[in-house]
């Protein structure tokens, strides 16, 4: 007998064309019925085809088919289907959603532009390098919306009345366009304009050509992106590399690249098959990949690696077919630490100046996301930066988050607002101690409040008082807890993973407020969601200057020196303190002795800080965490020597530093000094997890903290761990930086309201 099928998709599933795929997938299978949008998903009823036979084959494959072809940038969770009371349909139609309920299901990414819209630029007459095609497979997303539910009048689009031919295809239920929100054609959508010096112009092909031909002359642009502005010039012209650097007031940071496309890409970098995977997906993240061939040595000063990107906005396509250039320099449109701008006003005040031309179009960017960036260990995509077509999609969790807020660390800033069982993590914020970006950290959490219907009821922000995050929840109505640092590190591992037990937790990071009131950074748990017991740490150190000691690693140096050997080590000569006045070094030895701006630090960061100075790599640094990346980065990955080390109550480093110091004094070369100090860490690791082990008989164990973001460490540790039969579980889909805390955060509320803690 005839049967109606009710089949519920959950994940997400909206934004991203899967009505119109059902639809299709329907009339394949000869089915009848409906599909709509719900409050968590998609409902799909169908009655099953023949009354000749009861059985569910049919619907099965259907089923199967949706998994195996569902649109890219959907993400199904679950797909579960029952036997319902009869509905007889006579034909298959997508029913407008009845739903009227404040719940909403997901807000997709950005999604970059498809294959079938790269095709149709070249076709269709009404888009012929038309910059702003998309199609419900691709285009802005998160980055134009405004609230929910999602439709065109509440997207940044609203102010683009659609010509009667796009509005055809938007309302044509076999077209690729249907239900588009951004569809757009020249004759009615966003268009350019590239303002120069003494010239505003509005013909698109008169400003693509003037566009190659400034970047090919070696002249900066300042370009309006999808989640923001970037600034762009030839990647090969180191005068150009150089003055962008200079103009945007940055000095040792690395740029990011986009390569005209993946040949030229091959040609410049070395990529595995999962690196290959991970920079064509259509989330187009900057993939950091080791350099083969040079690129303007000013584009990642002292760096092997570089972080690449492929095309990912028509434009970019239509820029790269007209340019002679292999690469450009593609970095966020700001100054120094300021959050990337996304308003043409202000790109015309604060960008056009130090540019020789501006390039904006005429629709507003309304959540402001920068590129994302990640990385591949051990063929896993690895996110240090969470942000353009990543946010704002929901990590799930086992637990009930609801009504959570979660205020995130200081320095890489992200939020996380819990909503059922979906930790919703913001895109990355920066660092707060700007006042702009401070603010918008601020409008960010309302925006988060009103787009996802949450109304906190439960605050969370880390233990340090002086935090501006913590400052700002501690303003915030509702009830609050605080968290330690390093336990959210692990809690944000834990909770991406699904894990709710006493495992190890190791957080090798910078700095962060520990429970004595000292610095910690360099820390071994064993901790549950609730909980957590530090079993042991890097042995304390001063921080001579407190956060100064973070800009200047010369300092850190010297504390471990003067710790391990008094005023002796001043009689070693060594090469980093020689252009050092003498009476800086004694002044800091009188802080330290008098305990003046001393805290103690346990940090890992500070201790890769240390080494980084005491070989004279790097003695200042200009951007946060340079001296352990310099550290890393010059390592000989063919070295397997280690230094020694002690176990007692603390982890503690004098014959690390002995041997150090010797190989210095033998003129040892650096890097082998580096590689045989990166095992040592590696070592400890496994040493001070496998007593824990013993001790405890656990044997899961989750690594976090920024220092995991070294992949010398990352890479060995892991798979020294796996071999010794420990699970190991890292971070994946949120960074292992700060940038990840959040969602740890909240995490550990979770549990406590659960146990009813708070
Ligand atoms: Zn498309
Ligand atoms: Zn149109
Ligand atoms: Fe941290």
């Amino acid at each position: 007998m005839l049967q109606t099928y009710n089949i519920q998709v959950k994940g997400l599933v909206q934004g991203v064309g899967f009505r119109p795929f059902i639809y299709k997938l329907a009339l394949r299978y000869k089915l009848k019925g409906s599909v709509e949008n719900r409050n968590d998903g998609v409902v799909i009823k169908v009655n099953n085809r023949t009354f000749k036979h009861s059985n569910n084959r049919i619907i099965e494959e259907f089923i199967q088919t949706i998994k195996e072809e569902a649109p890219l940038a959907s993400n199904i969770v679950s797909v579960s289907y029952e036997i319902t009371d009869q509905e007889l349909f006579s034909d298959f139609r997508i029913i407008k959603s009845t739903n009227t309920s404040e719940e909403i299901t997901e807000i997709s990414p950005d999604i970059a532009v498809c294959d079938e819209c790269l095709e149709d630029m070249q076709l269709q007459e009404n888009r012929i390098n038309y910059p702003f095609i998309n199609c419900t497979n691709c285009g802005p997303r998160f980055t134009i919306i405004k609230d929910l539910p999602y439709d065109r009048e509440k997207t940044t689009m609203h102010p683009f009345i659609m010509c009667e031919k796009c509005r055809k295809e938007y309302s044509d239920i076999m077209d690729r366009r249907f239900h588009a929100q951004p569809v757009a054609c020249k004759n009615c959508g966003p268009q350019y304009e590239l303002i120069t010096k003494n010239n505003r112009i509005h013909d698109p092909e008169t400003i693509l050509q003037t566009t190659c031909k400034l970047l090919e002359e070696g002249k900066i642009i300042a370009m309006k992106g999808l989640g923001g502005f970037h600034m762009a010039c030839d990647a090969l012209n180191e005068e150009s590399v150089k003055k962008l650097r200079k103009s945007k007031n940055r000095d040792g940071k690395p740029f990011a690249v986009m390569f005209a496309d993946i040949e030229k890409l091959k040609e410049f970098t070395q990529l595995n098959s999962a690196e290959e995977l991970s920079i064509k997906s259509w989330r187009r993240p900057i993939i950091l990949l080791h350099e083969k061939k040079k690129l303007a040595h000013s584009v990642s000063v002292g760096f092997s690696t570089v972080g690449a990107m492929l095309p990912y906005m028509p434009f970019h396509y239509l820029l790269f077919e007209k340019l002679k250039l292999p690469a450009i320099v593609l970095t966020s449109g700001n100054i120094s630490d300021e959050p990337i701008l996304i308003d043409n006003d202000d790109a015309e005040k604060k960008l056009l100046g130090i540019s020789n031309a501006l390039l904006i179009y005429n629709r507003k960017i309304y959540n402001r996301t920068d590129d994302s960036v990640a990385f591949i260990i051990n063929n896993t995509e690895r996110l240090i930066r969470r942000s353009r077509a990543y946010a704002p999609s929901p990590v799930r969790m086992n637990m009930d988050v609801d009504g959570i807020m979660a205020s995130g660390a200081e320095l890489v800033n992200c939020f996380c607002v819990g909503k059922g069982n979906q930790a919703i993590l913001s895109q990355h914020i920066g660092d707060l101690k700007n006042i702009e970006t401070l603010d918008f950290y601020i409008n960010t959490i309302e925006q988060f409040k009103k787009l996802f219907r949450v109304t906190p009821n439960l605050l969370v922000h880390d233990m340090h008082p002086d935090y501006l995050s913590s400052k700002h929840f501690q303003g915030l109505d509702g009830k609050k807890i605080s968290v330690q640092h390093h336990h959210a590190h692990i809690a944000s591992c834990m909770a991406e993973h699904h894990l709710d037990e006493k495992i190890i937790g190791v957080a090798l990071d910078g700095v962060g407020f520990g429970d004595d009131n000292n610095i910690w950074g360099g820390e071994f748990f064993v901790c549950d969601l609730n909980e957590y017991k530090r079993i042991t740490h890097f042995d304390y150190v001063p921080m001579p200057g407190g956060d100064m000691a973070t800009k200047e690693p010369w300092r850190m140096a010297v504390a471990y020196l003067y710790k391990y050997y008094g005023r002796e080590f001043l009689k070693n000569n060594f090469q980093f303190l020689k252009k050092r006045n003498p009476n800086d070094i004694e002044m800091l030895l009188m802080a330290i002795d008098k305990n003046i701006n001393c805290p103690l630090t346990s940090s890992a960061g500070r201790l890769f800080d240390a080494v980084s100075a005491l070989i004279n790599l790097c003695t200042f640094s200009t951007f946060h965490a340079e001296a352990p990346m310099r550290l890393e980065t010059i390592a000989d990955k063919n070295i397997i020597d280690s230094y020694e080390f002690q176990l007692n109550s603390t982890i503690q480093l004098n014959k690390t530093f002995n041997k150090i110091i010797e190989d210095l004094s033998k003129n040892i070369h650096v890097s082998v000094i580096s590689a045989k100090f990166h095992n040592t860490i590696i070592n400890i690791i496994f040493a001070v997890a496998s007593k824990i082990r013993d001790d405890y008989k656990i044997n899961k164990i989750a690594l976090s903290g920024g220092s995991f973001q070294n992949r010398y460490i990352s890479e060995k540790v892991e798979k020294l761990l796996t071999q010794n039969n420990f699970q190991v579980y890292t971070q994946c889909t949120v960074p292992s930086n700060d940038g990840g805390i959040a969602l740890g955060q909240l995490a550990i509320a979770a549990k406590r309201r659960s146990l009813k803690c708070v």
